[in-house]
Order: C-alpha cells, then structure tokens, then sequence
C-alpha cells in the first residue's frame, strides 16, 4: 500500500511578540519565526541560503537597462496587535531605529489594547480629461444619464476583475473654470474597485478603453485618461488609545508625556514646516512596509502627502488628544491604495515572502496594518520628542508660537503667553480670546498680570545711582519698578519642575547638580535651605520683567519663589528670612551680587544702599512721585562681564577709577538732596553726568548711546544707562514728557515703558 504523504500544515501563530527578539543572532530569528509557524520550511531555508533575493533574470524582465540588483536590510516589526489580531510585520528600510521605534510602540498600544482599524471601500479614481466641449453643463448632464453605459464598458473590459467581485463601481463628473479663454474643462472619475491589485494598470487601461464612448456622449476630445493618485476614496483610519499611566518614560510621568504628544501633535497641526517632518516620519514606517510587500511606495508618498494639503494648508495625518477619561487617544487617517497581487509583486520572491509573513488576506487589510504602522512610528517620535521637550522648555515654546501664530502683537506676547500657560488650554483658540482679554486690560505702555493673593511676588528695580561703585562699598539708589514676577505652586507627583513661560523655560530641576543651569541653582537652593528638597512640585513662574535686561528680573524671580512656597507650605516666613534667602539664591546663582537686587525685589520700596554685612540700607521717602522711562536695548545685559572690566581697570589704575568711584558716590550723595527737594533740573543733570562717569569706566554700548540720546533729545531732563550696562536698560528722567520719548524709542525700534517711583 503507497504511504500516504503527511499532509503539511503550517503550524499556528503564536502571536507577535517575540521577546528578546533583537538579542538573537539573525539565524536565530530565522529559525524563531519558523519555530513559530510564521513561516514555512521552505521559506526558512530559502531565507537562511538567500534564495529569496530577486534574480538577475527577474530585474531584467522588470525595468529596462538592468546592470544588477540592490539589496535592502528586512526587520520585523513586532508586538502588533490590529483588530484583535496579530501580525508580525516586515519594513525595508535603510534606517536605522525605525523598526526598534514601531516595535516599542506597537507593544504600549498592545497593552492599551492594541490598535484598532478601519477603512473605506477601496476605490481607486481614473481620471478622464475632456477639452473642447461645446455645452459642459450639458455634457454633464449627459454623461451622468449614460453613466450605467460607461461603467458597463469599463467593465467589459476586466471582466476577470468583475468575476472577483471588482469593477468600476461609480462614475462622477466636474467642470473646472476656463483657462486662458478655453471652454470649460469637463473631468470624469471612474470609481473602480480593483480587489486586491492597487489597480493603476487596470483602471489606466479602462480609461482609454472609454474614451471614445465618452467624446461621443460629451461631444469633447478626450486628452489625459490615467488614474489619481490621490486615493481618497480609499481610506484607512487606525486609533489607539493609552492609559496615561502606561505612558511614565525615563522618570516623566504619564500625564506630562499625554500632554506632551498632544501639543508636539498640535504643532504639526498648525505648522506645515514641522508638519512635513512629522508626516515623514509616518511614511518611515508605511513606506518601509510598502517596500517589503512590493508596493508602489511614490504612490502611497504622493496619496499621503496630497491628501495632507487637502485643506487650506499642508497639516498632519495624525491627530492626539486626551480623552474624558484623561487617556491619550491617538488617529491617523490616510489614502492607503495598496495591493497583494500583480503589479511587481511577483515578480520578487522576497515580496511574496514577506506577505506569507504578514499573513494579511486582502489588499485591504494589508492597508489597514499600514495604517496601524505608521501611527505607531508617529506615537513613538513625539513619545520621544516629548519626553524630550519636557526637560527642554519646548511646552512654553510651543505656547509661544501658538500666540505667534494666533497673531498677538508684540507689546502683548509674553502677557498672552503667560495666560495660555497658565490656562493650561495651549490652543490657537484660547491664545486668540486671551489676546481680547489682554488688550482691553492693558494701558498704553503698561501691562501688568493680574494680582492673584495665592501666588508670590518679587519685584523689579532700577538703579538711579550708584552702580558699579556699589561693588567696591560706596552707596547706590535702586527703586522698584511696577513690573513684578509672580510665583505660585502645584503639587505635583514626580520631580520639580520650573515653568516660565515668558523666558521660555520648562526644565524638570536636573538630580546632578553641576548640571544645573542658573534658575535651577536657584530653585534648588531654595528648596534646600527651606527643608523642601524632597516634595515634587511645580514651580510656575510668570515674569513681566524682561530676562536679563538690567531690571533685577533673577533676584525678583526668587523673591515670588520664596513667596510661593512660603503660601504654598505656610512656612510663615518674615521678610528678612525672605530677603537673606533670595540673597542666598543669588550667590548660588550669581556669584558675588552686592545685595542690592534682593533688597528692592523683597521689600518693594526705594533704598539708600551700601554692601557690607550686614549691608546698610535706607529707605527713602518721595514727597511726590518722579517720572521716568525705561528703555530697553533688547541686548542681553553683560553684568558679570563689565563688572569683570570694571575690575580689571581697578586692578590696572586704581586712583583713577576710584576717582571715579568717589565721583558716582558723591552724585548718589547730592542726588539724595535733590530727591528730597524734588528738584528735578538737578536730579536730571546728575543723571547725565553720572553716565559720563560710567562712560569712563566702558560699561555703555551703542544701544544704550542711541536710547540716551533719544531721550535727551525728546525733552529728557536726564538719561543713563541701569544696572550693570553692556546692553540691558537705561532710565530717562521725563517728567512731562515721558509719550514722547517713549513713541521715539519706539520709532527707533527699542521697547519703552514709564514707570513711577515714589
Ligand atoms: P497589474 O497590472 O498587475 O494588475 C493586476 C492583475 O492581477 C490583473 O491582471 C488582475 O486580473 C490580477 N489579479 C489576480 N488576482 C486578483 C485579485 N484578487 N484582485 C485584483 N486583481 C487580481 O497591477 P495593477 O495593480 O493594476 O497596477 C499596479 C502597478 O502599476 C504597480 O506596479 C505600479 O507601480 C504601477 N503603476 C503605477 C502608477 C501610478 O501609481 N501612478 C502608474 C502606472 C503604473
């Protein structure tokens, strides 16, 4: 009796994760996915031999002038969990970290659920362009009556195709305007379903086989007859959804790296410049699977992309949100016209291989685990770049260019985006109602945050004499400005983290600390010499004063800290312990600071100042308020570096730069005398005579030359520069005419605003 042969039955899939998959040597991977059933012996020992490469002999019968073939490394995507089923899903690819970056991310959804899919019925266009018709609307008319006919013809001419459940499905007519004194131009699409071929040869070939069935209804001339690439009656939709605590990365919590997708998501929502290298990314992923099945990949490219610019603008393919339930919901929706037969599929042993692997039934499914991949690749870039962003500052970044975008005018901006932020809805939306809100509270040169009880304040100065000299023991006059920096605390549950909206920065407070950049230094100190190293919170921070500008901004910011955390912990400190300790913040951060800055940010009233320890200090009392302008370089102020000038000249001919510094002290002496008696010719004359002096020490720039003398010349009564100078600020004594110094400043292109001291 014959044996009868055993019959070969592939063995079942054990699913697609692999673990350790990356580990293996490649024979061992080889012999893993066999060992799994995802591929047969035949399949193995031809891949482990090579045999699958496409043949010389093959290359040639596909393109023309054929010199050899090229090779291109095939990985496995693994972990993909679509519609309850798993696919093992090969990419070709050159490179590298995508195939890792879809695995990490197909294995969270997985947890999550997997990825759920969907599409629409897979048609493909074919466009039939007919010129010289003499009545278009009617032609319309006519073509859509003889529609049945047409289709018919179309499909006479596959019958195969019909016998398979295909066939041109529909048939729609446009008219387009005319062009350069031409009739309209009548267009037909064909809708067909062409199964499990991507159909371009098929619905081209049907096309022309109706052209003249078409010009015979239409009266026209038909010209172009080719299908669209712009597959949009063939879309793929795929979702995830995550639990934000599946999210936690690299010590980020889940809600951080949610929000974090959400707004690098929104970005490429709103920005056609990242919007093309956030949709690149998405193709890594579809591109390299439509290589590996055999696909028309500058198809799918050219149906992505196209369908990206549908709109009024190039946007993403993607779309991330949060939903009730506070998870991280995640879309991508794109033309996916894809096939698992014809075209060069099998022409390429390595193609029919790697469909065998991916196990898909139909052109479509292979289109929706497409879909799936390429949000996975998306979920896995903006996993990264937020988690990235977040230590980085590129949330407060983003704010700013969603009110960029939202178009709020420059005196506004860092307002509007202190609001957006603390909003918390980073929305072009929310960005444009905050920009009504904003300009109905603010006044023509001023404008100020909202006074909140709950959050902390430091507040800015000025110098009106004394800088420089104040290093080396001789008395200054600072005042404080209207502009202040408020703080408030959040309880949060990981770290603690430093948002500043208006100076851009968003950094979680670095574990090493000569890591730590200057506002860390400051932040940590506080937190130490408080006892409050070990909470996790968020410090929120939102500044009107300009960063590094002159106008104490650094210790006015650790005084609202201090604050803060004083209300937050009810810590019940006093104004000296606030004081000594915003002092303390300053030398970490800083270095030698005269203590001047802190004095004025914690107190808020005008001093009579001289460095020492203690340091002397007098308050001064204005009988009537004086008037000044502050105008702002806009240059970056170099207090270390001219104070490192001033020093080294000192080192170089001390009796006369302490000359000079006797002079500044003996201004700062007579200045007192004429605050009291509010002479202000007097006091304006000291001002200009005091930067004479400072002149001489080299600490001016030409920003600063060309705002002093736009102020001397608009009617200042005096002007010099504040604070430690090499950029930053100066101060105009204006006391009538502040509007008209300020629309000259403004004019000369410098941000100007008045201020009141009394
Ligand atoms: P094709 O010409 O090979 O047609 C598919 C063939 O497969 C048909 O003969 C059909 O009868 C047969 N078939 C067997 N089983 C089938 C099934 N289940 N469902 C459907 N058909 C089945 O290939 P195509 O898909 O018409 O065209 C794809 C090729 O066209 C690609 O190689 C592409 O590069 C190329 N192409 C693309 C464009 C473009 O995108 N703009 C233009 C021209 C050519």
């Amino acid at each position: 009796m014959p044996r009868k042969k055993p019959i070969q039955r592939p063995m079942p899939r054990k699913g697609s994760c692999i673990p350790a998959f990356h580990k293996l040597s490649i024979e061992e991977r080889v012999r893993t996915i066999r060992d799994r059933g995802l591929i047969s012996q035949e399949d193995y020992k031809s891949l482990l031999a090579g045999r699958n490469v496409l043949s010389l002999d093959n290359a040639g019968a596909m393109i023309e002038n054929v010199v050899g073939v090229m090779g291109l490394p095939v990985g496995l995507g693994l972990n993909f969990l679509v519609n309850g089923k798993d696919y093992v899903v090969p990419m070709a690819v050159e490179e590298p970290s995508i195939v890792a970056a879809v695995s990490y991310a197909a294995k969270t959804a997985r947890e999550a659920g997997g990825f759920t899919t969907e599409s629409t019925e897979q048609l493909l266009i074919g466009q039939i362009q007919i010129m010289d018709v003499p009545h278009p609307t009617r032609a319309r008319a006519k073509l859509l009556r003889h529609k049945e006919e047409v289709l018919n013809l179309a499909n006479s001419l596959h019958p195969r195709l019909v016998a398979r459940g295909g066939g041109a499905r529909e048939l729609e007519v446009f008219l387009f305007p005319a062009a350069s004194g031409k009739a309209e131009m009548v267009v037909i699409h064909l809708l067909v379903d062409t199964r499990d071929a991507m159909g371009a040869n098929l619905v081209n070939t049907m096309c022309e086989g109706v052209a003249s069935l078409v010009e015979t209804i239409s009266g026209g001339k038909v010209f172009l007859r080719i299908l669209s690439n712009l597959a949009d009656r063939s879309l793929v939709r795929a979702r995830i959804r995550v639990p934000h605590e599946e999210l936690t990365n690299n010590g980020f919590d889940g809600e951080q790296v949610r929000d974090g997708i959400i707004i690098a998501g929104e970005f490429a929502d709103i920005d056609p410049y990242r919007a093309a290298t956030h949709n690149k990314g998405i193709m890594n992923g579809i591109d390299a699977v439509a290589l590996a099945t055999g696909n028309d990949w500058r198809a799918v490219e050219a149906g992505a992309h196209a369908y990206a610019a549908r709109g009024s603008r190039y946007t993403s393919l993607t779309s991330w949100r949060k939903d009730d339930e506070g998870n991280l919901v995640g879309e991508i929706e794109l033309p996916l016209k894809v096939g698992i037969v014809g075209g060069s599929l099998q022409s390429n042993p390595t193609v029919a291989l790697n469909l065998r692997l991916l196990g898909v039934k139909s052109a479509r499914e292979l289109a929706e685990v497409m879909g799936a991949v390429g949000l996975a690749q998306n979920f896995a870039a903006l996993r990264a770049l937020a988690t990235e962003g977040i230590q980085h500052g590129h949330m407060t970044l983003h704010a700013r260019s969603v009110v960029s975008a939202a178009g709020a005018p420059a005196e506004l901006f860092d307002t509007v985006v202190d609001r957006v932020v603390e909003s918390g809805e980073i929305k072009i939306w929310k960005a444009r109602e905050l920009i009504q809100e904003v300009s109905l509270e603010a006044g023509p040169s001023e404008i100020t945050t909202p006074a909140d009880p709950q959050m902390g304040v430091g507040h800015g100065k000025i110098i009106l004499f004394g800088e420089h000299a104040v290093v080396y023991g001789k008395r200054a006059i600072a005042a404080p400005v209207p502009l202040a920096v408020r703080a408030r605390i959040v309880d949060t549950d990981s770290g603690v983290w430093i948002v500043m909206p208006r100076w851009g920065i968003e950094l979680r407070l670095h574990d090493d600390p000569k890591k730590r950049s200057a506002i860390e230094a400051t932040g940590a100190v506080i937190l130490e010499e408080l006892g409050l190293g070990d909470r996790h919170m968020r410090i929120e921070t939102y500044s009107e004063i300009p960063r590094a500008m002159g106008l104490g901004g650094s210790a006015a910011v650790a005084v609202a800290i201090i604050r803060a955390l004083d209300i937050h912990f009810e810590l019940a400190l006093s104004e000296e312990e606030i004081n000594l300790l915003a002092y303390r913040a300053e030398q970490v951060a800083h270095g030698t600071p005269s203590g001047i800055d802190n004095t004025v940010a914690t107190f808020g009233r005008p001093i009579l100042f001289r460095a020492g320890s203690p340091p002397e200090i007098e308050e001064i009392y204005f009988d009537k308020p004086l008037r000044f302008v502050i105008g702002i370089t806009g240059a970056e102020s170099l207090t270390a570096k001219t104070v490192a000038r001033v020093r080294k000249a000192r080192e170089k001919n001390r009796p006369v730069i302490e000359r000079i510094f006797r002079g500044i002290d003996a201004l700062t002496g007579q200045a007192l005398a004429a605050i009291k008696h509010h002479d202000l010719e007097q006091l304006g004359d000291l001002m200009n005579v005091c930067h004479g002096l400072l002149n001489s020490l080299q600490v001016s720039s030409w920003e600063l030359e060309e705002l002093i003398q736009i102020a001397r010349e608009h009617g200042a009564l005096g002007a010099k520069l504040t604070g430690g100078g090499g950029g930053g600020s100066m101060i105009a004594l204006c006391p009538e005419n502040s509007e008209k110094v300020i629309r000259a400043m403004n004019d000369g292109g410098y941000q100007a605003l008045e201020v009141s001291v009394s």
